[in-house]
């Protein structure tokens, strides 16, 4: 299988060859097509298989496919960790080189201030925190009615540091009708329990 196999268009096949990837990682030869799909996930895989560029390469695709409407935010990266957010926002900008994609990084540690004016002017994707995320939207000024596709990373660890309510808050702010990519390294009973309340018919992939 190749990256163009998997229907991915020109600018992202570019920045893949940039990269210097030559073949898909097998979570990414089943995940990407079930993304462009419009599809839910349920991939059961650890760092290092190649599991972020599965969301973020088809992510990438349907936003640039698709106009916005007054640059709201529509798609979300939960991660449980600034690192790990930083990590994604970093291949998030390899990947989304030949594409004119806006991001903003909402992690702890850093100014909401800055933050704030990152949104106020309008972007496609959110890298954040649960923690982070929820703070801001209390201060206003943070919409997701347009977010319609959602990625909780590592949701192992989201369990482990106690963000469940807050994911559980912030779903709820965002629209029913949304595309939702559900990434945990193990599946213990109560993240299948999640999965299974946030995620529809998904396609399960174990690697
Ligand atoms: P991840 O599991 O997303 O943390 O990715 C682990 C590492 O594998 C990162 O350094 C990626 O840049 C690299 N990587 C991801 N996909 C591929 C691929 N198809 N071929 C070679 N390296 C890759």
């Amino acid at each position: 299988t190749t990256f163009a196999d998997l229907g991915l268009s020109e600018p992202l096949l570019r920045a893949v060859l940039d990269m210097g990837y030559i073949h898909p990682t097998p979570i990414q030869a089943q995940a990407i097509p079930a993304v462009l799909q419009g599809q839910d996930v349920l991939g059961v895989a650890q760092t290092g298989t190649g599991k972020t560029a599965s969301f973020t390469l088809p992510m990438l695709e349907i936003l640039s496919g698709s106009r916005a409407r007054a640059r709201m935010p529509r798609s979300l990266i939960l991660e449980p960790t600034r690192e790990l957010a930083l990590q994604v926002a970093e291949n998030f900008v390899n990947y989304g080189k030949h594409l004119k994609l806006t991001h903003a990084l909402l992690i702890g540690g850093e100014s909401m201030a800055d933050q704030k004016e990152v949104l106020n002017k309008g972007v496609d994707v959110l890298i954040a925190t649960p923690g982070r995320l929820i703070d801001l939207f209390e201060r206003g000024g943070l919409l997701l009615t347009q977010t319609r596709i959602l990625v909780i990373d590592e949701a192992d660890r989201m369990l482990d540091m106690g963000f469940i309510p807050d994911i559980e808050r912030i779903v709820s702010l965002l629209p029913p009708h949304r595309q939702t990519l559900f990434f945990s390294a193990t599946m213990a009973p109560e993240i299948r329990r999640l999965a299974d309340a946030f995620l529809r018919s998904p396609k399960e992939i174990t690697v």
